[in-house]
């Protein structure tokens, strides 16, 4: 079961790695988009980090969320700032006032977020956005709740399905503007969506 210091330590893992990553981050960004998605998320997520470390900093895993996701779409100029505010929201309504959740709980409530996200940028799997990294690490999650390493199995399927990304043609985002000039890049967003899966194996203490 993850509490909500589990939470915040998912987020703090988040922004460690965002700003362990912003340079290799926005030079994928810089080949098939305009060179910001580090800054973007390091801006963001920093907030983030910020309003958590708060002594008043919210006491359930879904406030967590809700709160996280507020600061990005309040400090993020740039698609990913909605977008990513949108799942960590969404999810973090889905969670509730539950005051911990499991790895079927916490499926469940990303697959809702994971939905809202497709909803409000119109992108499906293959389409070469953050989706082709979110949606097969849900799936896995809920696939091996039960079972154990969860959290190591979303992580991986996350930096595999980013991984999957390099081959495909840009349909949605910035990136679709170069049409077959997108093949061959890994995409900068399901880049970023891999490190918040690995953010949260971290905090899960797998
Ligand atoms: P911007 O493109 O506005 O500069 P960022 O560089 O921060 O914003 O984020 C770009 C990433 O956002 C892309 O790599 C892609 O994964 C994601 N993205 C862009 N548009 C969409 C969309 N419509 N649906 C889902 N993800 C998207
Ligand atoms: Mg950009
Ligand atoms: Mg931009």
């Amino acid at each position: 079961m993850l509490d909500a210091d589990a939470f915040r330590r998912w987020m703090a893992a988040a922004a460690a790695a965002v700003e362990r990553e912003a340079g290799s981050l926005t030079e994928l960004d810089a080949a098939i988009g305009d060179a910001d998605h580090g800054a973007n998320l390091r801006r963001g997520f920093a907030a983030v980090a910020a309003e958590l470390a708060k002594d008043d900093a919210p006491d359930s895993p879904g406030a967590v969320l809700t709160l996280a996701g507020r600061q990005l779409i309040s400090t993020v100029g740039g698609a990913s700032g909605p977008l990513y505010g949108t799942l960590l929201r969404r999810t973090g309504k889905a969670l509730g006032d539950a005051p911990e959740v499991d790895a079927a709980a916490l499926a469940e409530a990303l697959g809702a977020g994971v939905a809202a996200v497709g909803q409000l940028g119109g992108a499906k799997a293959g389409d070469k956005t953050m989706l082709d990294a979110l949606e097969p690490a849900v799936a896995a999650l809920a696939e091996a709740a039960g079972s154990a390493g969860p959290y190591a199995a979303a992580a991986a399927a996350a930096a595999r399905g980013a991984e999957s990304t390099v081959p495909m043609r840009a349909r949605k985002g910035r990136a679709s503007y170069l049409g077959e000039r997108s093949e061959g890049h890994q995409d900068p967003g399901a880049t970023s969506s891999a490190l918040l899966f690995a953010a949260l194996e971290k905090a899960a203490g797998e």
